[in-house]
């Protein structure tokens, strides 16, 4: 067993960062400035986007991105209730309505199957989740987004690098929505990016973004620039720091490597789970590049003698950190009591929440670091087994 604890997530950060980030410093400017211009060009070169607006948070460039297709009070927004507090919580800033449809099991992303019979004549635009970074399938959705006319926004907090059907996600829909969370694939500490093909979508949210002002604080006060400015709309204060995105700058360039190590990883786990019968490994598409910021194993609950918290505190006995994702929005006292949901209105997202469990899967971690997760879970298993 290991010696000290492991934790669920690190960030890889070393001198690159820290040269970026000494560079903003030393240049005087510090918030949006030419750093953020930098980030936002080179992360539009990698996924091959138009445009891309660097925000501070991925919820604030979700927020925008609704604020920009028009999002109004009594609208309805398609989404999955297998996801994280932000996707919907941003829908009820609007004083919209998340309409969550259940997931398909294998992926735990939205079940497109089910997406038809929940659109009204209220829906505004759908919102699939990448879990974990395996992209959910997006054809179906943008056959009915485009048959009723609305706009797909994606929340690819957990996508990036990933690929669907041989493109990135980034330029797949109308709206794509970036994080750079402290423990997702790239971290600006907390940050987030705008992806998008419209031009006008592009020009609202950098607007709203900050403040409503026709132009940014950057051009305002260079050489080229005027005191001029006009607020347009009661916008928000949503901007990018060029410290943060120095180190954006510099997480880019490692991206790659990066996300070679986690597939590793997850290969790794996949290679020495996959024979368990009391273990269910995640799903995997074809047609798709998982980007594996979570590795979501599963347990066949029936093969076990002990249930999923238990098999977490087992973990953690053994200095390895776990982390569940999701506690599915629905059964979250808000969304239960304010749209009256039951666990069992969304079965599928239900059931394999109560068996779920993810383990580490980072760049930093070492070979021994994997093998101790493996030894680990190995040794629960043959301890509990029915
Ligand atoms: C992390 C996360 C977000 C929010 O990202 P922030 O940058 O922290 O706002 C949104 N959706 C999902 C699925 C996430 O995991």
């Amino acid at each position: 067993m290991r010696e000290n604890f492991l934790p669920f997530a690190l960030p890889d950060l070393d001198e690159s960062e820290l040269a970026e980030i000494r560079e903003a410093l030393n240049s005087g400017w510090v918030t949006t400035g030419p750093k953020t211009k930098q980030f936002e060009s080179a992360f539009a070169a990698v996924v091959g986007a138009k445009h891309a607006i660097a925000v501070n948070s991925c919820t604030a460039a979700m927020h925008l991105a609704l604020e920009a297709i028009g999002l109004k009070q009594g609208d309805e927004v398609i989404t999955t209730p297998y996801t994280f507090a932000a996707t919907a919580e941003v829908i009820r800033y609007f004083d919209a309505r998340p309409v969550l449809v259940d997931i398909e099991p294998r992926f735990f992303n939205i079940d497109p199957s089910l997406i038809e019979a929940a659109v009204t004549a209220r829906t505004r635009a759908i919102m699939p989740v990448h879990i974990a970074g395996l992209p959910a399938d997006l054809d179906p959705l943008h056959e009915i987004a485009r048959r009723r006319g609305i706009p797909v926004i994606e929340d690819a907090a957990h996508a990036f690098p990933s690929t669907y059907r041989g493109r990135l996600v980034g330029t797949l829909s109308d709206v794509t929505c970036f994080s750079f969370y402290a423990t997702k694939t790239i971290t600006t500490g907390e940050g987030g990016m705008i992806c998008t093909e419209t031009d006008t979508l592009a020009e609202r949210c950098r607007i709203m973004a900050l403040h409503g002002i026709s132009k940014d604080a950057w051009k305002r006060y260079t050489a080229e620039g005027s005191w001029y400015y006009e607020i347009i709309a009661p916008g928000y204060k949503y901007n990018m720091t060029d410290v943060a995105a120095a180190m954006g700058i510099a997480q880019l360039r490692k991206a790659r490597t990066m996300y070679e190590r986690r597939r590793e990883i997850a290969q790794a786990y996949n290679a020495a789970f996959s024979g368990a019968g009391e273990l269910q490994i995640p799903g995997d598409r074809d047609d798709a590049q998982h980007a594996w910021h979570l590795y979501m194993l599963r347990l066949n609950l029936d093969r076990l003698r002990i249930n999923r918290a238990e098999f977490m505190e087992e973990l953690k006995k053994r200095n390895i950190g776990a982390s569940v994702h999701f506690i599915p929005l629905h059964i979250h006292p808000y969304y239960r009591d304010t749209f009256g949901y039951r666990p069992e209105d969304l079965p599928v997202a239900y059931r394999e929440y109560m068996r779920e469990v993810s383990l580490p899967i980072f760049s930093k971690m070492s070979g021994d670091d994997v093998q101790s997760v493996v030894d680990a879970v190995r040794a629960i298993v043959v301890s509990s087994r029915r």
